[in-house]
């Protein structure tokens, strides 16, 4: 925080701290250090963080092993580190931090929103997950930043060469009406990103849920076959969807959870707005933005969709046929 303005920069550190403990002890480790860093960063402003996970299990006597492991993680990754002198935390400093997480939001003041690791299913099989922080101000998304660790550096898009070799982590950060910018997470200079300018559905690929429990890959299909779209759907777990469409490496993203669940801010709050400061357009299937400012959970009408402005309305389109279609035949 510099003159009362966010320093994404300092937030790219946060991110970068977290990162450390993400690999071996997960969720809770990334979220206690961001937590803990946001709090050592904002002293002075009354702090709410709503965050997916809590100390319920740790403080199990089942979980006081891995609560040991956690806080000698933590500590250790500060010290390595270095950016904050503090003394060494306790187990109950380490679920503190954690548990400072309970916010409930809401549509007034500041509320910081963290999925600590998000696409657990991704990151445990290899693949894509992300870490996802972003700031509300008065229920409205100002700030947003989404580590993804093993997103190659380079487009994803199908016409792209990749090799084995290529970089992997990525950062992407966007602040409201200032662009979303990506770098490294090895930190090369941030560049603007932008999301596919094709108006042509046809050459539009898109992107959904790696797993199929997640959203339902038999309407995305049906929607992407009223739109013409070519080429086979790109599955990818987590947030990291957010960001490669940004950077225009797919035009489309579908997301249709099956009957009863209920989408949760910090899974949408930081890849919302870097989408949107690409030059995006994130909906619910209705048409509507996202509401963020109503507590923990997003309450919306079916599904999510985002493209850019110009293929939006024919999305919608072919949104309503399908989902008419589907209802039809119940
Ligand atoms: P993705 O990899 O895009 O499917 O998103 C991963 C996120 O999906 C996780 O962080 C979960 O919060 C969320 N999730 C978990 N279960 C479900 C479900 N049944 N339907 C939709 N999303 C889910
Ligand atoms: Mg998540």
């Amino acid at each position: 925080m510099c003159n009362g303005k966010f320093d994404v920069y300092s937030i790219d550190e946060v991110l970068r701290v977290s990162l450390q403990v993400v690999f071996p002890w997960k969720a809770y480790g990334s979220q206690a250090l961001v937590s803990f860093a946001l709090e050592s960063e904002l002293p002075s402003e009354s702090f709410s963080l709503v965050a997916e996970e809590d100390s319920g299990d740790l403080r199990k006597e089942s979980g006081q092993e891995t609560l040991q492991r956690i806080t000698k993680l933590v500590n250790d990754t500060l010290v390595s580190d270095g950016s904050y002198s503090v003394p060494t935390l306790t187990a109950e400093d380490v679920l503190r931090a954690i548990d400072t997480g309970k916010s409930e939001g809401g549509s007034h003041g500041r509320h910081w929103v963290l999925d600590p690791i998000d696409g657990t299913k991704g990151f445990l099989r290899g693949d894509q997950y992300a870490i996802a922080l972003a700031l509300l101000d008065e229920g409205k998304v100002v700030l947003g930043v989404l580590a993804c660790p093993n997103l190659p550096f380079a487009s994803i898009s199908g016409d792209s060469q990749h090799s084995s070799h290529d970089e992997v982590g990525c950062l992407f950060f966007a602040q409201v009406g200032a662009g979303t910018y990506m770098q490294s997470l090895e930190g090369s200079s941030p560049q603007k990103v932008h999301v596919s300018t094709t108006e042509n559905s046809e050459e539009a690929s898109f992107f959904e849920s790696f797993e199929a429990a997640h959203s339902s890959h038999d309407l995305s299909s049906s929607i992407a076959k009223k739109l013409g779209v070519k080429a086979p759907p790109v599955r990818i777990d987590s947030q990291a969807k957010y960001g490669a469409l940004s950077r225009g490496d797919g035009a489309i993203y579908l997301r249709f959870p099956h009957k009863g669940y209920r989408e949760k801010i910090w899974d949408h709050a930081a890849g919302c707005i870097v989408v949107t400061e690409a030059g995006g357009v994130v909906t619910d299937a209705a048409g509507s933005p996202l509401d963020f400012s109503q507590g923990r959970y997003l309450d919306l009408d079916t599904g999510i969709i985002v493209t850019n402005q110009k293929l939006m309305p024919s999305l919608l389109k072919a949104v309503r046929e399908s989902l008419d279609e589907k209802n039809s035949s119940l």
